[in-house]
């Protein structure tokens, strides 16, 4: 089926104090219309890296190697006025933290006016109007009231939940989430992930949805990418990738290390070690120095290896190991 988002050998690197240091390796996705796209990957995995490359929002308007194909057009061949407006309009993005992305001088419902204005030339009047339709979309129960309130006059899942009705201001084909609830407590997230849930239904919206909460990519999304400083290292669908038929040893860490509903650990990766140094060249596998199962034959680059229908792995031993349990004593 169609892809509205296709991108393919995406690499970026960024460049300061006299060294390069790579953010992506190579990497190609695909999400199909009015499916959701999970990636996975702890703290400098290179995920936002990945979310501001499709946007065409690099640091210093940077362009990455590879291609970025929405709806079949290569963005970076567009003109910055063309990708500006394609933001506006075809794809919008939601950023982790309410409390910053909203500007706090201007009351909520002529922020989310201000795209319709903007981008659909939409008279003021009809635009506040549409805004509070918007917020009613997006559960707030009373729209008129809110849209005139300021920022810091609403809780954390309201100013999410007002950033969401902005981000859906002008119908957007593509949304990308960037830990859209990461900043939110786990009863406001659970609310925000329904409205996410419902809302993609209703409006069959496409979606690439960042977080390094397994949890949470486990309750949207359709596919999944695990991210490992900058490269896939496993990618299928949601319940292979996330289910007893997931083969990379990282995805094996971190689904074990996946806090227990009763505990509430957020930000907890217990897989032993840290990621590389990026502006180093790793000669072998990228995972080998945190790999409990890395062997001799490691040493080698892993290509990612088909491993199933639609589902790839980036270790030769795979297979080998696909009903060996984690053990992270074992890791160096
Ligand atoms: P997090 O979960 O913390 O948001 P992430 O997966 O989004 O992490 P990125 O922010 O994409 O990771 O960062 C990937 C790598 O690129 C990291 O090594 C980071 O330090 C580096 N990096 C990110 N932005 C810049 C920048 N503007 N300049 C230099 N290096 C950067
Ligand atoms: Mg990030």
């Amino acid at each position: 089926s169609e892809a509205i988002l296709d991108v393919k050998n995406l690499t970026v690197a960024y460049e300061g104090g006299g060294r390069s240091s790579r953010a992506l390796n190579d990497i190609s996705f695909r999400i199909e219309r009015g499916k959701v796209l999970g990636i996975v990957g702890e703290s400098g995995s290179g995920k936002s890296t990945a979310a501001m490359a499709v946007l065409g929002l690099l640091p210093g308007g940077a362009k990455p190697s590879g291609q970025v194909l929405f709806k079949g057009q290569d963005i970076y061949a567009k003109s910055p006025e063309e990708r500006r407006a394609l933001r506006g309009r075809e794809i919008s993005i939601v950023f982790q933290d309410p409390f910053t992305s909203l500007n706090p001088s201007i009351q909520v419902g002529r922020q989310i006016a201000e795209p319709l204005i903007l981008h659909k030339g939409m008279e003021e009047k009809a635009a506040l109007q549409e805004a509070e339709n918007l917020l009613r979309e997006v559960g707030i129960t009373d729209p008129a009231r809110t849209a005139k309130a300021y920022p810091h006059q609403l809780s954390g899942g309201m100013k999410q939940r007002a950033l969401i009705a902005t981000a859906l201001a002008c119908d957007p084909e593509l949304m990308i989430l960037d830990e859209p609830t990461t900043a939110l407590d786990v009863t406001i997230e659970a609310q925000i992930l329904d409205l996410l849930e419902a809302l993609r239904v209703k409006r069959n919206l496409s979606m690439m949805f960042i977080s390094h909460n397994l949890g949470v990519i486990a309750r949207l999304a359709d596919e999944v990418c695990v991210l490992y400083a900058g490269d896939v290292v496993e990618y299928g669908p949601k319940e292979t990738v996330l289910g007893p038929g997931h083969r990379h040893p990282y995805t094996k860490g971190l689904l074990a290390s996946l806090p227990k509903l009763t505990d509430r650990r957020d930000r907890l990766f217990p897989i032993p070690g840290r990621l590389p140094d990026l502006s180093q060249t790793i000669p072998g596998c990228i995972f080998e120095a945190r790999c409990p199962f890395a062997c001799k034959g490691c040493g080698q680059p892993q290509p990612l290896q088909a491993v199933g229908a639609d589902h790839v792995s980036r270790c030769w031993r795979s297979l080998e190991l696909a009903d060996v349990p984690w053990r992270a004593d074992d890791a160096e």
